[in-house]
């Protein structure tokens, strides 16, 4: 079974290597350099606050260690505050802002869904499961403002249905990169294992490259 390491300096990381089991993985936990080995297949950053994982990583030195995983090419799968930290930029911030990861040419606005809506849950169809309707849980979650060229969006969310906009309008929530997962929501907090499945079928073909 593929190797996952779970970034564990706080957030939600223990329902993601409930359902990392649950899809096939062996998970191991990340919590400092020396846990970012040759020997993990991929890496989940979970949800959780962004600005105290930034200070947290650069504190226990791995920010660059997260930087050069990602530059590897192996799979990493963000969620929440794990996809802002993935993110090139965060919308509204100056110079010297948050330290991100980067790594994923999107933008991303924090908290997007301001204090109205701040928590909701909702179903979505992904991209790879058109005909399906997949459970997702949002948490004072970004939204994906920007992409690059070469990121495609796997999963939309219809403005009008959460009430952010009555002229309706589509909102990205999750986003793919070549090895790269960026997920607004939180997928590790529901029943339906899909996201997880997903990132365990890129970690599947990474591996036979
Ligand atoms: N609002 C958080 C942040 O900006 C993300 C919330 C979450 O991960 N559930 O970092």
């Amino acid at each position: 079974a593929p190797l996952v390491g779970v970034l564990a300096l706080q957030g939600g990381f223990h329902e993601h290597k409930v359902m990392l089991a649950r899809v096939g993985a062996k998970v191991t936990e990340v919590r400092q350099p020396k846990d970012l080995t040759a020997a993990l297949h991929a890496l989940v950053i979970p949800g959780g606050e962004s600005t105290t994982m930034a200070h947290l990583a650069r504190h226990l030195d791995l920010l660059q260690p997260l930087r050069e995983f990602v530059a590897s090419g192996r799979p990493v799968m963000g969620t929440c505050a794990g996809l802002i930290f993935l993110a090139k930029d965060v919308d509204g911030q100056k110079e010297g802002g948050q330290e991100l990861v980067g790594g994923l040419d999107v933008t991303v606005h924090r908290n997007h869904f301001g204090s109205q809506v701040d928590s909701f849950q909702t179903t979505l169809t992904a991209s790879f499961a058109p005909d399906r309707q997949i459970e997702a849980v949002f948490i004072r979650a970004p939204a994906i403002t920007r992409v690059g060229h070469g990121v495609s969006i796997l999963s939309s969310l219809d403005k009008k249905v959460v009430g952010l906009d009555p002229d309706g309008g589509q909102l990205a929530v999750a986003v793919q990169q070549a090895n790269l997962l960026g997920v607004a929501f939180h997928p590790e907090l529901t029943t339906d294992d899909s996201w997880h499945k997903y990132f365990m079928e890129m970690i599947l073909s990474s591996l036979k490259k």
